[in-house]
């Protein structure tokens, strides 16, 4: 799906789904659109859930919908629980042991991702520290990403696809964000390995269009479905205090969740690519 998209020139985003109704209103979105998506779920997400339970929905939804659908485990730094979404059919799973110093960053994403081969599961890996908090994994600083480091750890892992820290971070952010476009250019040139970049919330719309020009080519969205989501349940809530009508709710914060992910689509330029 990556490769494709760096050919076309064009993203694909990635959104951090929660539960049935987020995963649900993310597919028909790109339905809609049509258009390849990644369906993301942290580790919270999933342990909350309980892996199997939620492999158990999230796999035949993904199956069904009409346009390409990738599931994919975000951040994990847990080797067992890479392995187990491995086994339970998540299609790639983000090996993130960034935090380790590099050659153990190697080491250890090599033996995640001989695993992940023998399932035909492909491996996200991180180089440098994305700053910000992404659920269960926070770091105050962003630790930014060498260029050599990061061909090296693509040629030596075989990763399938790369996260640069470049500068982007989880969260809100509190200022302008000073991204390093010259190493995401770089690396999108140098390398067949597609560029995944993190902390898209908050980016200006030009922002994300230089990036996608420069070949990034998967752009993780996480705190604007949260946003979306939990804003559309208290506007509904605080707007019909006499009722008590869980599927009219249900049917409200999914109309904001699909129309918080269209805009994404069409300005990444994978509307209509499916
Ligand atoms: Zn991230």
């Amino acid at each position: 799906m990556l490769v494709r998209a760096k050919k076309g020139e064009y993203a694909v985003a990635a959104f951090n789904i929660l539960n049935h109704l987020t995963l649900s209103a993310v597919l028909k979105a790109a339905e809609q659109e049509r258009s390849p998506v990644i369906i993301q779920t942290s580790v919270a997400t999933v342990k909350a859930l309980d892996p199997a339970a939620l492999a158990a929905f999230a796999r035949p939804m993904a199956d069904a919908a009409s346009v390409p659908v990738v599931l994919h485990l975000d951040h994990c730094q847990d080797v067992a629980m890479c392995g187990l979404c491995c086994d339970l059919g998540w299609d790639s799973v983000m090996f993130d042991s960034s935090h380790l110093p590099f050659e153990e960053n190697i080491k250890a994403t090599q033996e995640v991702r001989s695993y992940a081969q023998t399932k035909g599961v492909d491996v996200e890996g991180e180089v440098g520290i994305i700053a910000g908090t992404e659920d269960d994994i926070s770091h105050e600083e962003t630790s930014l990403a060498g260029y050599d480091d990061t061909m090296r750890y693509i040629k030596e892992t075989e990763v399938e696809a790369i996260a640069p820290a470049v500068g982007t971070a989880h969260g809100l952010y509190s200022g302008v964000p000073e991204i390093q476009f010259d190493l995401v250019g770089r690396l999108a040139a140098d390398s067949e390995c597609p560029v995944v970049v993190h902390g898209g919330t908050g980016l200006e719309d030009a922002v994300f269009r230089k990036l996608i020009e420069l070949g990034a080519t998967k752009i993780n969205i996480s705190t604007a479905l949260k946003l979306a989501y939990v804003n559309a349940m208290r506007e509904y809530i605080e707007e019909n205090t006499g009722t008590v009508n869980p599927l009219k709710l249900d049917g409200f914060v999914t109309e904001k969740v699909i129309a918080m992910v269209v805009p994404f689509l069409k300005l990444f330029g994978s509307s209509g690519q499916a």
